[in-house]
């Protein structure tokens, strides 16, 4: 079946002649893959609606924050009665302590937490207060982990930068990113050399990785990580943007069960809205001004409307038992693909909570080296035939699937279904 999409073909050229790549970031662009990126006018539960009236089973659910499918009734009553009440303070409101609260009691480490409005900003503030509270500069990353797309961090980046091959951006000064200090992942060797030789200030990383497709890294690997920050005095930074309030009620530290010294958050704990936070110990989290002497503001930071969609969408998290909802979601989804592997060997695949990844490999991938060497012309066939049989999935192999509390056992059974389908035609 081929859908018509005229409408979305006519505005993707009128974005592209005033938006460059007419896409306002790069992940949706369908340049991996092929063809057009498709132009939505609304969302609803585990659907998305395109402008030629196409529905499609949606798993990239905004790339993380539709942790409750999309336009959740109480989600939107709640922005709607926050709406009559004024659009930005520009002075602080209570809504900002709640949310403040409810993430502070849920997330193991986070005394405090401070508001920005991006991913990117939660990391680079991360860094910022490493830096100042170490007194160090060099900081560690992994190749394939994603942290935002602030200068010193786009080195060997996942997520975009690896699906379109470029390893660094151009305009990043090469003093800018003389700094950082880029590791393998999942490589403790590594890490202990790096860690010993070296005086780092901080080692961030995706405890949970979502940007080169999705790699759950082994147990040891962050343990010893862990261990190793505190022998030698460096800041170990989760970046939960992804995985927080996503794969575990605690996310990667939940998971783990082993704490960060800061945490960075997103995507969920906004529900849909623009949020970022960084979270941490007191000691840590009071040298940002004007407490302390680390600078970081916002205009726009802590905007009622994003802590309101964040405050309920996490409200409803822990009173649905949401977790547990996609916990057994995603265990049908493992099952599934497992009886699909069972016949069809050159496929693997992680599983983990609400995040999930099919790799056109049969080696289930460690690292970022291992996803660069899946069949990427195989996953972009793949994308096209679920794209046209009304399912979307991310537009590359070096991103996550997202699984929410809307969908149901039947929408899964629908991937899968379509999976094998694909499977058995194309091999
Ligand atoms: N960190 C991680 C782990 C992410 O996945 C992302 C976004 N995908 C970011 C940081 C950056 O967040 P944002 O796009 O909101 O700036």
């Amino acid at each position: 079946m081929i859908m018509k999409r005229e409408k979305s073909r006519l505005n993707f050229k009128e974005a592209t002649k005033l938006i460059p790549g007419g896409v306002n970031s790069p992940v949706r662009a369908f340049q991996a893959v092929g063809g057009d990126p498709i132009f939505i006018q609304k969302a609803a539960g585990p659907y998305l609606y395109d402008v030629d009236d196409n529905r499609y089973l949606d798993f990239i659910g905004s790339w993380g924050p539709a942790i409750l499918g999309h336009s959740h009734p109480e989600v939107i009553k709640a922005l709607q009665e926050t709406i009559t009440h004024g659009l930005s303070f520009g002075m602080p409101s209570p809504l900002e302590t709640k949310l403040a609260k409810l993430i502070c009691t849920k997330t193991p480490g986070a005394e405090m937490v401070r508001f920005v409005n991006s991913g990117t900003e939660a990391t680079m503030t991360a860094i910022r207060l490493a830096r100042a509270f170490s007194g160090r500069d060099k900081i560690v990353k992994f190749e394939g982990c994603y942290h935002g797309h602030s200068d010193g961090l786009l080195v060997k980046a996942g997520s975009g930068g690896a699906t379109l091959g470029i390893p660094t951006s151009a305009g990043v000064p090469s003093d800018f990113i003389k700094n950082t200090i880029i590791l393998p992942y999942n490589d403790i060797p590594a890490l202990e050399s790096i860690l010993k030789e070296e005086k780092v200030a901080g080692v961030i990383v995706e405890p949970v990785a979502g940007n080169m497709g999705v790699i759950i890294p082994k147990k040891e690997f962050i343990q010893r990580m862990r261990t190793l920050c505190n022998e030698v005095g460096s800041l170990l930074i989760f970046d939960e943007v992804m995985s927080g309030f996503r794969i575990h009620e605690k996310g990667g530290q939940g998971y783990f069960g082993i704490e960060g010294d800061l945490i960075c958050l997103g995507k969920v704990i906004g529900g849909g809205l623009p949020v970022g936070a960084v979270a941490g110990k007191k000691e840590i989290m009071s040298k940002l001004a004007p407490e302390g002497d680390v600078y970081q503001a916002g205009t726009l930071s802590g905007n009622p409307l994003a802590m309101a969609a964040g405050l309920k969408t996490l409200q409803i998290f822990f009173r649905d038992n949401v977790m547990e909802k996609i916990n057994s979601l995603s265990h049908f989804l493992e099952e599934g693909l497992k009886k699909i592997q069972r016949d069809y060997r050159r496929i693997s695949f992680n599983v983990l909570g609400g995040m999930f990844s099919l790799f056109f490999t049969s080696e289930t991938p460690q690292n970022f080296e291992d996803v660069q060497r899946c069949n990427l012309q195989k996953f972009g066939q793949f994308f096209n035939f679920m794209l046209n049989q009304g399912i979307l999935i991310p537009p590359s192999q070096f991103e996550a699937n997202f699984i929410s509390s809307a969908h149901t056992e039947n929408n899964i059974a629908e991937y899968l279904h379509n999976t094998q389908k694909f499977i058995e035609e194309k091999s």
